[in-house]
């Protein structure tokens, strides 16, 4: 221990919040290695007070006029666009990712925000006149109530901009739960509301580990929970929340494929996945980890890709000139280091070794690695790995890498490299996957449309932010209405007809 590291607190009802648990994490920058924060972990009373604040806020908050909100989130988009470049040294100095990718990562949650403050015009619903004779039929939406957001380390501000802004629009209290690896940006975007004008305890942040989890989990007055995360705690996040009545959406991990056709540009092919493989130094749920090369592609294609990975800058993700950082923890980096070690034992060709070469002394880096003549039953292609690894496979038909991808128990995102737009389109049509890039690596879809994968990589029905965001954060009502009206009053103990 330093003596330097900051406490770093929950955000209650307005306010910074001192934790009264007793229990604490360490944030370390993992450039440094240095640890600098010590985050406050949640007592279940703890989160009990801030379910209170939020619920006395909600009731207010409901009541929002649909411009008011609006204004309050254009206020907002303001801020934190002016104030990018702050949130993102906050993130670089708690994840490591390099600052232009923090900044990015911003850019696209503020994407949510804009999308949000279309409000007045998302929750129109539908107005039948005359559905009966001297009937009307309206549908309405109204929020849930107090919902809440759980979120992984490697999008601190993103993913929870992905949450936040909708459910605010809809007039629900949010609380949002950070990862205690990087706990700092979600205070940053509290502070944001509260000059934005939101009232106080419409959005709160506590800080925790499954202790909090769990007490959001079983909350009773907590309606709603998202998650994003790995697929373990996913699964159990979805499973224990409808469990206790909850609507859930729970996005989990992946294994994203790039299938490289002959006919591929390899020049434009290689910059793309070498961009989405070791982006973020891989952690991110839509890096591709695997490319799987048809045919005769796959010798151009690894020499292209390993002729690039040479001039790749790693280091402290502050300097402007670095490309790559450092992973988020120094178990996390042994983890990743173990699974190279596993693909070389299993007989994959190690072209370009992360585990070699130049490194800095301190922080949790390690270097990129590409592995040749992968195959489906090495642990580097089953599992997760979270970091800057690359397998190739080599397959002989399109048929083949269709087939291997469709068979994995992973479905979050996949791109196709080709020219030819009929394959392209036959590759759209047969994927079993939730979010398909066609000459494009990383297909992160707008605002406008919602985020989510399939089968292992999302539990519930509903996907993330979007028109489907509005959705999770609502509820439907229809009301039926009739105006006295003497003509056509009558007792009639027969069941309610239109005509
Ligand atoms: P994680 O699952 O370890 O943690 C996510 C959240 O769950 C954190 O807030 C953490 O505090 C909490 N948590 C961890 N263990 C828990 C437990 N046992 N019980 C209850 N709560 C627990 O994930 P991570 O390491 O922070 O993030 C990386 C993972 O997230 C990767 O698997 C990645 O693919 C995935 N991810 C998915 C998407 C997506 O959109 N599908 C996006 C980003 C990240």
């Amino acid at each position: 221990m330093g003596g330097m590291a900051t406490r770093i607190s929950h955000w209650v009802n307005g306010r910074s919040t001192p934790g009264t648990s007793g229990r604490t994490s360490p944030v370390h920058n993992p450039a440094t290695g240095e640890l600098t924060g010590e985050v406050e972990l949640a007592s279940t009373e703890e989160l009990d007070a801030v379910v209170a604040s939020a619920l006395v806020a909600q009731l207010d908050w409901r009541h929002a006029s649909l411009s008011r909100r609006a204004a309050v989130l254009f206020a907002f988009r303001e801020l934190l666009h002016n104030r990018t470049k702050d949130l993102a040294q906050i993130i670089t100095s708690e994840h490591g990712k390099v600052l232009s990718d923090a900044a990015g990562e911003i850019a696209r949650g503020l994407e949510n925000v804009e999308f949000a403050t279309g409000v007045p015009n998302l929750l129109k619903g539908g107005f039948s006149e005359q559905a009966g004779t001297g009937v009307d039929v309206y549908s309405i939406r109204q929020p849930l109530g107090v919902v809440a957001g759980i979120t992984p380390f490697n999008f601190p501000a993103m993913v929870p901009l992905w949450m936040c802004a909708n459910a605010i629009a809809c007039g629900n209290a949010f609380i949002l739960k950070p990862s205690e690896k990087d706990p700092s940006a979600g205070l940053f975007l509290a502070q944001l509301w509260k000059e934005a004008g939101l009232p106080d305890g419409v959005f709160s942040v506590v800080q925790g580990d499954k202790v909090a989890v769990d007490a959001i989990l079983a909350h009773p007055h907590i309606q709603a929970v998202s998650f994003v995360g790995s697929t373990p705690i996913a699964k159990y996040i979805y499973e224990t929340g409808t469990a206790a009545g909850k609507r859930v959406q729970a996005l989990g991990g992946a294994k994203n494929h790039a299938l490289v056709l002959p006919d591929a540009d390899v020049d434009m092919a290689a910059d793309a996945v070498v961009s989405a493989a070791y982006g973020a130094a891989g952690e991110r749920c839509m890096a591709l980890a695997v490319a799987v090369a048809v045919g005769a592609v796959a010798d151009p294609l690894v020499d292209a890709i390993s002729a690039r990975l040479p001039k790749l800058t790693i280091g402290d993700g502050s300097d402007p000139d670095t490309d790559m950082g450092p992973l988020i923890t120094a178990e996390h980096r042994d983890k990743v280091r173990g699974y190279i070690d596993e693909g070389e034992r299993a007989g994959a060709t190690l072209v370009v070794d992360g585990r070699e070469g130049d490194l800095p002394a301190q922080g949790f880096f390690l270097g990129t690695t590409l592995l040749d003549h992968v195959t489906p039953d090495m642990s580097v292609y089953r599992d997760e790995i979270f970091g800057p690894v690359l397998s190739v496979v080599r397959v002989d038909t399109y048929e083949e890498g269709l087939a291997l991808i469709n068979s994995n128990t992973y479905a979050n995102g996949v791109a196709i490299f080709t020219r030819d737009g009929g394959a392209a389109r036959q590759f759209q049509f047969d994927v079993a996957v939730g979010m398909v890039g066609i000459n494009v690596p990383i297909p992160v879809p707008v605002s406008y449309y919602s985020f989510g994968g399939w089968k292992s990589s999302l539990f519930g029905d509903t996907h993330m932010y979007g028109p489907e965001g509005i959705s999770f954060y609502t509820r439907g009502k229809v009301v039926t209405a009739r105006w006295p009206d003497p003509a056509t009053s009558s007792v009639d103990l027969g069941f309610p007809q239109t005509r």
